[in-house]
């Protein structure tokens, strides 16, 4: 498999082999002919970064390519790829979303979306699917911190038999780890701070799908300006050329993690859909190529022994965000799932005694040293 968003496939590339950073903000052309035309979007030429940059646009056909879908828009941030995804005109009726979702994206629903007279509606992917009046149905899988795998074929029938779109918010397992497209979802959207970017320095987001849906996406980004900016753009378009490598060989090294995780004294659960026990590895086996390099697993003993393991960690960095090449460990009751009420982590499965893994690339013999010299004895 050649690297995402690299050109010369059937021939030698020729020209720059690294997208091209163009930081001006206007363009200067020889007429107001060529000057209308352009701005019509008649003739091809850059207008005005707002609208699309070079950059942006690299990282756009990367991303497109990854996802096997028509096309992609980018956004400064994944937060404000889902405001993108929720208030473009994509027709008319509620917005059903997942009840396990980021956090972020749930306070965007409920104190915002509201507000514009966008309707919201919760239900539970794992259960019975009714989505009569809906427009847009948006799940996320794997899902936070329980690595729960939706099953999107399942979803997605149920709201195209309601006369709905299915989007689905797929960061914590990209391309080609899963293609939600191919498995009947309508749109992709990732945070492509984590495994996109990759490398934890870069912030942004992004929407794939088809053109028509596409359209009113991107409108919506013209009229309230939240496009990628070109610095940025330029280096999550770079990190794309080795996302299917990174993506693998982190997955890999989470599934060794969990398999040594699994039974160790001290451990009372391990969540990875790359377990014969978790309750979704059926599904994940499916419609993932790998599961993931996302796990997360429980200490005996509830959140005070877990910060005493947590505190102990020497190599994995203690951290919020996920995807990057460097391994981080966050404890959801202290992050994630801070203002969720107890009583209601406790019925999501989500224990007090509960560690967060993103596992990165270094080598698994120095992770598994780690968490076992961190661990009771
Ligand atoms: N979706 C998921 C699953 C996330 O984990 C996050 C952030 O952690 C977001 C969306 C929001 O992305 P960003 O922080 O890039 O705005």
């Amino acid at each position: 498999m050649r690297p995402y968003g690299c050109r010369g496939d059937a021939a030698p590339p020729l020209g720059p082999l690294a997208p091209t950073l163009v930081r001006a903000t206007t363009f200067a052309h020889g007429s107001a002919e060529a000057l209308r035309a352009v701005g019509a979007g008649e003739r091809d030429g850059e207008f005005y970064p707002r609208y699309g940059h070079p950059a942006a646009r690299a990282f756009e056909s990367a991303v497109a390519e990854a996802e096997g879908v028509d096309g992609a828009v980018s956004f400064a941030s994944g937060m404000a790829a889902l405001h993108a995804l929720f208030c473009a005109p994509l027709g008319d009726g509620l917005v059903a979303v997942a009840r396990d979702v980021y956090g972020g994206t749930t306070a965007l629903l409920e104190k915002d979306l509201p507000r514009f007279g966008i309707r919201v509606v919760r239900f539970d992917p794992f259960g019975t699917l009714d989505f009569k009046g809906a427009r847009l149905v948006h799940i996320e899988t794997p899902t936070n911190p329980l690595c729960r795998v939706v099953d999107v074929a399942r979803v997605a029938k149920a709201a195209h038999a309601a006369g709905a779109l299915l989007s689905v918010d797929a960061t914590f397992a990209p391309p080609p780890l899963q293609r939600v497209c191919s498995l009947g979802a309508d749109i992709v959207m990732h945070s492509a701070t984590k495994y996109m970017g990759g490398h934890s320095d870069a912030i942004g987001g992004v929407v794939g799908g088809r053109h028509e849906h596409l359209q009113a996406i991107e409108g919506f980004r013209r009229r309230t300006g939240g496009i990628l900016g070109p610095d940025t753009a330029w280096l999550v378009a770079r990190s794309m050329k080795t996302l299917a490598l990174r993506a693998r060989q982190q997955s890999e090294t989470a599934g060794r993690l969990a398999r040594f995780l699994a039974g160790r004294k001290g451990v009372a659960a391990v969540h990875y859909p790359g377990l014969l026990g978790h309750p979704d590895h059926a599904v994940a086996r499916r419609q993932m190529e790998m599961p993931g390099a996302m796990l997360a697993f429980e200490v005996e003993g509830g959140l005070a022994a877990a910060v005493r393991v947590y505190d102990r960690f020497r190599v994995i960095g203690r951290a919020v965000s996920l995807g990057g090449v460097e391994t981080i460990a966050s404890l959801p009751v202290h992050t994630s799932h801070a203002m969720v009420p107890a009583a209601d982590r406790a019925r999501m499965g989500v224990a007090d005694g509960l560690i967060r893994l993103s596992v990165g690339l270094e080598p698994f013999e120095t992770l598994a040293g780690d968490l076992q010299q961190a661990l009771p004895t």
